[in-house]
């Protein structure tokens, strides 16, 4: 059997949700698939920044975001290795707060948005390939659902399927971190409206990453770490070792004390900076995690899929209207989104490809305690708000930072020289 569409999006997570409320919102005939049953679970530091909530409200759930066995954030308070920052959330049109809501929650709450708008859903399905026309023009897709193959028709396909790789065909983003993360109940720390981010020794000596204490309203919290897979190649670790050793770490023993654990500790991979993904081709538009589009820095991926979602779906619209579906058109959806992100997510992925090791960072760490203004760049690095060479408008601290990094250097040269 065979039906017909005029957009078909693969994956119901928050890109699929958000590309399909609004392509059925401009008057597109949407077919939604995933191959999982919702509610379902998706391992998530369960962070929605202050742009995602703005992202949700756009999709009419702005006071849903105000329940309160959700978390909210102020603040953010990075605990360094030598260094303690703390700075308040940047603004959004949502107020200047983020929340903290399980993903088990939000991707059905997503979803049940996207079908409020006539949207068809069809869970359990799993798509299988593109179907192409002899002359090569996407025409649809294949999908099993019990076993059995259904195709599909449609002009125009989203793929939103995160790490499923699904598209194939030169389109699969590189996986570049991975993460963890386990919820308890009983964390006790300071500041339970801040989004508390951990940059240990352990997790930055040979590459990058962070652990996080993400706290919800109800008593519960979300602790994870994530590391580059740089990491773990340089040093045949694990991320189970990681995250064990996050929980072990001396500053969060005391915060553990009476903390008991909810369920298991889950593991994801991530695509992030923007980087080795093709997120456009000849009838086809890749979201979210798909597209490559979490943050490098922060590793915050549900406001970036839900915003590439909302504009592929501004492009499914405009290919429709013009009824050409080509590489060309559909390029503009690529544009614009660089445009709008590529400085941030490109810039910080060079970062973190280009430095042997965060670690290096901790005297710009330090300085920053003193330097308000270096700290906000700090903070809007991290927050996607800025791009990291923004810090460069601090040259008084990265000097200070400098003479710090290279002090213990001089020390040495200047012993070993009185010695000689
Ligand atoms: C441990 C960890 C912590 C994180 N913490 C945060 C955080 O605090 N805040 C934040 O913003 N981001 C965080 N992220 C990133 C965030 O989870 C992702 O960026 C986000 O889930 C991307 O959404 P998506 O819709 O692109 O993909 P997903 O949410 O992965 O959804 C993809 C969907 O596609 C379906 N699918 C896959 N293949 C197929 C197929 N062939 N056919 C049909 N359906 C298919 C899947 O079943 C799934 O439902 C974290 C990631 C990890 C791993």
């Amino acid at each position: 059997m065979t039906e017909w569409w005029d957009l078909i999006v693969v994956g119901a997570g928050p890109g699929g949700a958000s590309t399909t409320y609004h392509a059925a919102r401009a008057g597109l005939k949407v077919l939604l698939l995933d191959r999982q049953t919702f509610p379902r679970d998706k391992a998530c530091g369960d962070g929605l920044m202050p742009h995602a909530a703005e992202e949700v409200t756009l999709m009419g759930l702005g006071d849903w975001l105000d329940e309160p066995h959700h978390g909210v954030f102020t603040d953010f308070s990075f605990h360094t290795q030598t260094a303690f920052l703390r700075d308040s959330v940047p603004p959004s049109l949502h107020g200047p707060r983020g929340y903290v809501v399980r993903r088990e929650e939000t991707d059905l709450k997503l979803l049940e948005r996207a079908r409020s708008t006539g949207a068809q859903f069809h869970s359990d399905t799993r798509a299988t390939k593109l179907l192409r026309s002899p002359a090569g023009r996407v025409t649809g897709l294949e999908a099993v659902i019990d076993g059995e193959t259904r195709r599909y028709e449609a002009p125009l396909v989203v793929v939103a399927d995160g790490v499923g790789g699904f598209a194939g065909d030169g389109m699969k983003a590189h996986q570049n971190a991975v993460a963890r993360r386990q919820y308890f109940r009983g964390v006790d720390g300071p500041n339970k409206r801040d989004l508390h981010i951990f940059i240990t020794e352990d997790m930055n000596e040979h590459g990058a990453g962070y652990g996080w204490v993400f706290y919800f309203g109800d008593g519960t919290a979300n602790v994870g770490a994530g590391v580059s897979t740089r990491a773990l190649a340089r040093t045949g670790r694990n991320l189970k070792d990681y995250f064990d050793r996050f929980l072990e770490e001396p500053r969060l023993a005391g915060w553990l004390e009476e903390a008991v654990p909810e369920s298991p500790a889950k593991s994801w991979s991530l695509k992030m900076g923007m980087w080795g993904a093709r997120r456009h081709a000849q009838g086809v538009m890749m979201v979210g995690d798909a597209g490559s589009m979490i943050h490098p820095i922060s590793g915050e991926g549900v406001g970036y899929a839900m915003e590439s979602g909302r504009l592929a779906a501004a492009w499914a619209h405009q290919a429709h209207t013009l009824k050409d579906f080509s590489a060309g058109v559909l390029s503009g959806y690529e544009k614009q989104l660089r445009r709008q992100r590529a400085r941030e997510h490109v810039s910080g992925h060079a970062m973190v490809s280009l430095m042997p090791s965060l670690s290096i960072m901790e005297p710009l760490f330090k300085a920053c305690e003193k330097d308000p203004a270096a700290r906000r760049a700090i903070v809007e690095s991290f927050t996607g708000d800025a791009p990291v060479y923004n810090l460069l408008k601090h040259p008084r601290t990265l000097a200070s930072a400098a003479r710090q990094a290279i002090r213990p250097h001089l020390k040495r040269a200047t012993n070993g020289g009185s010695r000689g």
